[in-house]
């Protein structure tokens, strides 16, 4: 019985990557904040693929929710260990810094940095227990390079950047992996806001992403295909930073 958890997995590239683990054989827990409806339109699709999924709905950001919810559930099945951690969960509230509020910028660190320490920490113990595990975090262009006007954004992601490459050294020896997916546009709910006909000129490959993009590149490093990779960030943005 292999298991994934994908944190944020109703919508966007969590759904696509739902989607690539189940076609890996793997049995999803897809994770989601309150959109039920589309949390189970990707259990559907996870179902289609001939495994199983289940639905687990918490805030990452709240620590006594991830234990209430999660931690509960790895007790009751201990015969279920959770091979593969993707924590994709995210948001983005943009703004100038000197205009940003206090919200704006702790709603997006809580999500991007607690979410991934207490989701993380849980399943960590189960992984170097069983000396096996795969953890891919989903990052951003942002945390790279920057980008004006999302530094509360920025700063989260470059921060599980650096969390990244200090977990892979700390799990490398229990046969852990540890990596980052660095997308950059990708068409999906969080950049419905944004005109691609305005960026594409940017982009070397000229156009947006797809979430499935993404997901192949996850479910890469999540395979017997990425043994010895890790402590990496993996850009999949058409090129548009090198
Ligand atoms: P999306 O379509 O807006 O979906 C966001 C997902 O995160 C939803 O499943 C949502 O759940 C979930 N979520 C939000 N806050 C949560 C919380 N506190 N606890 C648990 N789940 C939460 O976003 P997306 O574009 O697929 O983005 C996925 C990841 O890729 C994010 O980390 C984002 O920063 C990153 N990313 C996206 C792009 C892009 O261009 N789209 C580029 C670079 C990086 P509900 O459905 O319940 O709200």
């Amino acid at each position: 019985m292999k298991y994934a958890l994908v944190t944020g997995g109703s919508r966007g590239i969590g759904r696509a990557i739902c989607v690539k683990l189940a076609g890996m054989g793997y049995h999803i827990l897809i994770n989601f904040q309150s959109n039920v409806e589309e949390a189970e339109k990707t259990l559907e699709l996870v179902k289609a693929k001939g495994v199983n999924g289940e639905l687990m709905k918490f805030d990452v950001s709240r620590q006594e929710e991830v234990d209430g919810s999660l931690g509960k559930w790895m007790e009751a099945n201990p015969d279920k260990p959770i091979e593969v951690l993707v924590n994709n969960a995210g948001i983005r509230k943009d703004n100038l810094l000197m205009w940003m509020s206090n919200k704006e910028w702790d709603t997006v660190m809580d999500i991007a940095v607690d979410g991934f320490f207490n989701v993380t920490r849980l399943i960590i113990k189960q992984m170097l227990y069983k000396k096996y595990g795969r953890v891919v975090n989903v990052v951003s262009l942002s945390g790279l390079k920057g980008l004006p006007g999302q530094t509360n954004y920025s700063a989260s992601k470059a921060a599980v950047i650096g969390a990244t490459k200090a977990l892979s050294q700390e799990v490398g020896r229990r046969n852990i992996t540890v990596n980052a997916v660095a997308p950059g546009f990708i068409n999906t709910d969080m950049t419905k806001d944004m005109n691609e006909k305005d960026f594409k000129q940017l982009i070397p490959m000229s156009r947006f992403g797809t979430p499935e993009e993404v997901a192949n590149v996850v479910g890469f490093l999540a395979s017997d295909q990425a043994t010895y990779v890790t402590g990496q960030v993996i850009s999949v943005n058409g090129g548009l930073y090198s």
